[in-house]
């Protein structure tokens, strides 16, 4: 594995792989790596001839300075795992190779990032499309791929793609879940064991509101309603949202016809915890 801290040695060290015709895969993250990352990483080495894992901490989509401060940092072990699971390139840049100057051209990712985290998270977005949009830029990927943990996120790249023509395809690779239900992410490091047993109740309410929708109901409002009180909400557990847009444009849905995707963020302590299901109701089924 080359582990790489600059974006010119990167380019250089692709263009022999590009050069030889092999297809080239991607993997953006930012560090503190785990089991679902992993999948990412294990997707891309099944389907590509050079993998390129980054792994960058972006200043930009934080729109709390505590949480970059807090931000899990873990490069011996995420070096390790990717080399383990046969990473090519490990793209590690500091923040100032990754903005030498502040970037004056931002992205506006229009009504996609109006709801669901983009409402309560001013600027987390464009942040992310920025520097997705640059690691495009500097990797030249054939392939990209990115957790359906993360659906607006993924529904923002796929749109960004199309409306930049970015000659890549993006890959969407299911979430890993923990035995009981919980997504896993890095910011679940944070957790205290209480706060960790209470942390499904996020999940819960996912799947409660897709027995629902299985069900055959839907009023979305009296779906979310009942999801919710999945949640026993106190000082330490307080849902941010929940919330059922259309998959594409991530738009409100008061009557369920189609299929849906089921989303929401819980704060546990001082830990924000986000998870989605898609759902589509027993009318709309082939
Ligand atoms: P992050 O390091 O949190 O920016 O995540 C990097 C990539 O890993 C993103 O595409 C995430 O959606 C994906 N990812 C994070 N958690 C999971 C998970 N539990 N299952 C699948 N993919 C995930």
């Amino acid at each position: 594995m080359t582990p790489v801290d600059r974006a010119a040695d990167l380019r250089q060290t692709l263009a022999r792989a590009r050069h030889d015709g092999g297809r080239i895969g991607f993997v953006p993250t930012m560090g503190a790596l785990h089991a679902g990352h992993a999948r990412l990483i294990a997707r891309a080495r099944d389907e590509c001839d050079t993998v390129v894992v980054s792994l960058f901490v972006n200043p930009l989509q934080f729109d709390r300075t505590d949480d970059l401060e807090r931000y899990p940092r873990t490069l011996e072990a995420d070096t390790a795992l990717c080399s383990s699971l046969g990473t090519d390139v490990l793209f590690v840049p500091a923040a100032g190779e990754m903005y030498p100057a502040e970037p004056l051209c931002r992205i506006d990712v229009g009504r996609l990032g109006a709801h669901l985290c983009g409402a309560r998270r001013p600027g987390h977005f464009g942040g992310v499309a920025l520097v997705v949009m640059k690691l495009f830029q500097m990797v030249g990927p054939d392939r990209a791929y990115f957790g359906e943990k993360d659906a607006q996120q993924l529904a923002i790249i796929r749109r960004l793609v199309r409306d930049f023509d970015v000659p890549v395809e993006v890959v969407g690779v299911p979430t890993v879940r923990e035995a009981d239900g919980l997504a896993l992410s890095s910011r679940n490091r944070r957790l205290s064991a209480d706060e960790r047993e209470r942390a499904p109740a996020l999940h819960r309410a996912l799947l409660e509101a897709a027995r629902l929708i299985d069900a055959g109901q839907t009023d979305a409002g009296a779906i979310v309603a009942e999801a919710r009180a999945e949640v026993p909400e106190d000082g330490d557990l307080r849902v941010e949202y929940l919330e059922i847009v259309d998959p594409d444009e991530l738009q409100p849905v008061q009557r369920i016809t189609g299929p849906v995707l089921v989303a929401g963020a819980l704060w546990v302590g001082h830990t924000r915890l986000i998870d989605n299901l898609s759902c589509t109701p027993p009318a709309a089924r082939p």
